[in-house]
């Protein structure tokens, strides 16, 4: 379970304070699927980077699982979102000198992951990439980049997964490859899935939506 206690987010922008997420409070249960909608900077990227640990809210809580994020120190957050947390990013984020294998297995050796070449033999196989593991990421399309990112934020079977627009830098039948991956990892492995998208067909799958609008969450839904 997520529990967001009026977490808010303000920056300073020059010199002046300028808030980028009004407090919001909710809360997401296990196994539910999130779209996260709404225009380009209204704060929808900062409320997932939030909730994965990667940044701290100005003010409130994070409780995942009974852990407040906001308690964390750096090592701490880092082996949260080592044991909690795949990340899906917009353009992938893949390490260009190693394989898609190698993305694969690299945080998975960090945590120390016994099996990891067997696993990720597995999860190739599972986003459709087999024949492609020992390519480096500039031999691969971007649909393809975006199923070794995939596979990569699956490495540690994490409870909670986060994607933020990871189809918004491909083609149509890419996108939709990858969104059938996505709610797979959401029916399969039962993972609570929190997705930016600007794909209303995918977001009227999800289970809730939370529309932003300059910081604020306007709706719930
Ligand atoms: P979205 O993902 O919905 O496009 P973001 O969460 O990335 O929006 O950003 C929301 C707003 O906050 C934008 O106006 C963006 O420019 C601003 N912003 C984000 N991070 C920072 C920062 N570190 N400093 C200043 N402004 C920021
Ligand atoms: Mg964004």
């Amino acid at each position: 379970m997520i529990e967001l206690r009026d977490i808010s987010k303000t920056v300073i922008s020059g010199t002046a304070p300028l808030t980028i997420l009004h407090p919001l409070t909710t809360t997401i249960t296990e196994g539910q699927f999130v779209a996260i909608v709404g225009p380009s900077g209204s704060g929808k990227s900062t409320l997932l980077g939030l909730l994965a640990g990667l940044d701290a809210p100005t003010t409130g809580s994070i409780v995942i699982d009974g852990v407040d994020l906001t308690r964390l120190d750096e090592d701490g957050l880092a082996r949260f979102r080592g044991e909690k947390i795949g990340f899906v990013f917009q353009f992938f984020h893949l390490i260009p000198s190693l394989t898609a294998y190698e993305n694969i297995t690299v945080p998975m050796e960090i945590r120390g992951t016994p099996d990891a070449g067997e696993r990720a033999k597995a999860l190739l196989e599972e986003v459709g990439l087999t024949g492609r593991a020992h390519h480096y990421p500039s031999q691969l399309s971007g649909g393809e980049q975006q199923r070794v990112a995939l596979a990569r934020a699956l490495a540690n079977d994490p409870p909670i997964v986060l994607a933020d627009e990871p189809t918004g830098n491909l083609d149509s039948a890419n996108g939709r490859h990858i969104m059938e991956l996505l709610q797979d990892v959401h029916r399969r492995r039962n993972a609570t899935l929190i997705l930016v998208t600007h794909d209303a067909e995918l977001a009227a799958m999800a289970d809730i939506r939370i529309r932003m609008r300059d910081g604020h969450a306007e709706g719930m839904a």
